[in-house]
């Protein structure tokens, strides 16, 4: 069996280790970004550059992407000169970006149109995930593309889960957990400032509830690898959390429901992202609550 080339659109903080770990399975990997610097890390780590989406499939017929927003990867499917329009027969693209569900199923369409094959597989595992390789993988789309990407898979992930025909399946679980991160993440932000507010050591707290209920893994990740550390570069970025964040939102009303703590929380997140922390780790909210908390108990 011949091993596919790869491309890979979007080196950035998910894009590049993982990048990294299928070029250290021995995988050839033409890579894509706007970021020179990027570029230039990805050729270190032993990636072939593509500056073009022309240059990236003339090369390879297994083109993946991970990408910030969902107009950006809109825009790297459909737009002029974009995948759609330039990818040969047969090729598979799959989006490990977290982007609305209904953007997935309009881009499988648009690709079944071309003779294109797509997966709509957003990640969870956070950049300690795509480092360590044990993502989890959450794929919606054609069984016969999923058999064709799992080797792939399986060197990117850990727990990789084929989840039905349509496209956006995984997107709509991953949407879920991504509500949970933002609630977990405020709930540790607040927790934390209450804390230190009657004069309790955080490490000491984090002892006891990491074996009590209070115990979360997004506990360990923003205290433990983040906040301890005064650390809040990101990983995974205030924004981007807001982001999945609203288009839970829009499933919500999809589904007619209206999610009170959603809505408060969205906007809260809204208003930290204005404050200047939109750019941070999600453990900054800690900081912004930390002051807000302040400001307003005054
Ligand atoms: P990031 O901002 O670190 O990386 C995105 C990369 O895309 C950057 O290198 C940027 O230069 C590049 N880019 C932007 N526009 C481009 C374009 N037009 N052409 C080519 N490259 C372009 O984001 P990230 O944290 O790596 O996240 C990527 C996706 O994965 C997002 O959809 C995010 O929601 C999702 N995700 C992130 C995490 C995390 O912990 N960071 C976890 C799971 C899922």
């Amino acid at each position: 069996m011949t091993v596919e080339k790869l491309g890979f659109i979007g080196l950035g903080n998910m894009g590049m280790p993982m990048t990294k770990n299928l070029i250290d399975a021995g995988y050839e990997v033409y890579g894509m970004d706007v970021n020179e610097e990027s570029l230039k890390t990805f050729e270190a780590q032993g990636g072939k550059v593509a500056q073009t989406t022309e240059e990236l499939v003339a090369q390879t017929t297994f083109i993946m992407t991970s990408l910030p927003t969902p107009k950006i990867v809109e825009a790297i499917y459909c737009g002029e000169q974009g995948l759609i329009e330039t990818a040969r027969e047969g090729t598979l693209l799959i989006d490990f970006s977290t982007v609305n569900p209904s953007l997935n199923d309009e881009l499988a369409d648009k690709c079944n149109a071309k003779g294109l094959k797509y997966l709509g597989a957003p990640v969870s595992g956070g950049v300690i995930g795509a480092v360590q390789a044990t993502l989890t993988i959450m794929v919606g789309g054609d069984e016969k593309a999923y058999e064709r990407a799992k080797p792939v898979f399986d060197v990117l992930g850990q727990n990789i889960f084929l989840l039905g025909d349509r496209s956006s399946v995984g997107t709509r679980i991953k949407l879920l957990n991504n509500l949970m991160i933002g609630f977990y993440t405020k709930g540790v932000a607040e927790m934390i400032v209450l804390a230190e507010s009657v004069g309790l050591s955080p490490d000491k707290v984090y002892e006891i509830l990491n074996v009590s209920y209070g115990q979360s893994k997004i506990y360990t990740r923003n205290y433990a690898e983040y906040m301890k550390n005064d650390d809040f570069n990101p990983g995974f970025s205030i924004d981007l959390l807001l982001k999945d964040m609203r288009l839970a939102q829009e499933m919500a009303m999809e589904g007619k429901v209206d999610l009170t703590f959603t809505n408060q929380l969205i906007e809260n997140y809204d208003k930290i992202s204005k404050e200047g922390y939109g750019h941070l780790d999600i453990s900054a909210t800690y900081l912004a609550t930390a002051k807000n908390a302040k400001e307003e108990g005054q």
